[in-house]
């Protein structure tokens, strides 16, 4: 084997199916990143050195280029240094947070105190997906800090995480007014984000906290008392709903319900259960 991963045999370099494999697969992977919105790497235009620039460029129609291509497959994040992986999605929700800007997409921009994009981890094995910020997320500008943020905060110990190792996010970003609930066409405009920040970490599972990060994410009308407590598929993720913390503090004889739920997840993710 030559320095560069080559064999040099005949004197022509035959290189080394591996490092092929590994190539193809950080290609797709570029291509990938390309295509969920992230237009620069630290230190590098992200496809111009390895393609040529007319096929870097987004498809028709996807300017903001924030839809990520749909797969049923984890790709070469499974195969790339833990470095490189950290950098990647890092940067991609930099650059997804870059594309929001100061948004005035839909009209709950001109009631927000805060934009509220997420926290977290940007290599989550385990995301949860809210609703839409409350009062102290918009002041705070960070989700799930309030009274039923402090419940999913318990709920994330509890299955043996830290906070901060999950990623948190909401379908909207901004707070509908006096927490009323999102309309279809500020879903609309926000749920592109949320897909972006999704496609950019890939976590092998997402947690959908009530009925509008269910309904939103699988494309359903089911109500959430039918949708939880199994298993359905986002773009090849699993995805668990479960009823939203909010509604837990109201009804605290659901959270044996939410609290199973839960156990699928720990359980999937090879997360130690308690003992009975
Ligand atoms: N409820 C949500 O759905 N999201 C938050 O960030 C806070 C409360």
């Amino acid at each position: 084997m030559g320095e560069s991963g080559a064999d040099v045999s005949d004197g022509a370099p035959v290189y080394d199916a591996e490092v092929a494999t590994l190539a193809a697969e950080a290609l797709r992977h570029l291509e990938w990143l390309a295509a969920a919105g992230v237009r620069e790497l630290p230190g590098a235009p992200l496809l111009e050195q390895v393609r040529p620039a007319p096929q870097s460029r987004p498809r028709q129609g996807e300017d903001e280029g924030l839809e990520a291509p749909r797969t049923t497959e984890r790709r070469a994040h499974d195969t790339l240094p833990h470095d490189a992986r950290s950098a990647d999605a890092g940067a991609a929700l930099q650059a997804i947070r870059g594309d929001l800007g100061d948004c005035t997409r839909c009209k709950l921009s001109a009631g927000r105190q805060r934009l509220v994009f997420g926290v977290g981890n940007p290599q989550a094995e385990l995301v949860f997906v809210g609703e839409g910020p409350g009062e102290e997320e918009d002041r705070q500008g960070e989700p799930f800090v309030g009274r039923a943020g402090q419940l999913l905060t318990r709920m994330i110990e509890a299955m043996g995480y830290e906070r901060a190792e999950v990623y948190i996010a909401n379908v909207v970003k901004c707070r509908p007014p006096g927490n009323r609930n999102p309309e279809p066409e500020e879903i609309e405009a926000c749920e592109p984000f949320l897909r972006a920040q999704l496609a950019a970490i890939r976590p092998r599972v997402i947690v959908a906290l009530g009925k509008f990060a269910a309904q939103t994410l699988l494309r359903s009308s089911t109500p959430i008392s039918r949708l939880r407590g199994r298993w359905h598929e986002y773009e090849g993720v699993k995805l668990m709903p479960t009823f939203h913390p909010a509604y837990l503090l109201r009804s605290p004889d659901e959270k044996k319900k939410a609290w199973e739920d839960l156990q699928l997840v720990m359980k999937e993710l090879g997360r130690p259960l308690p003992r009975r």
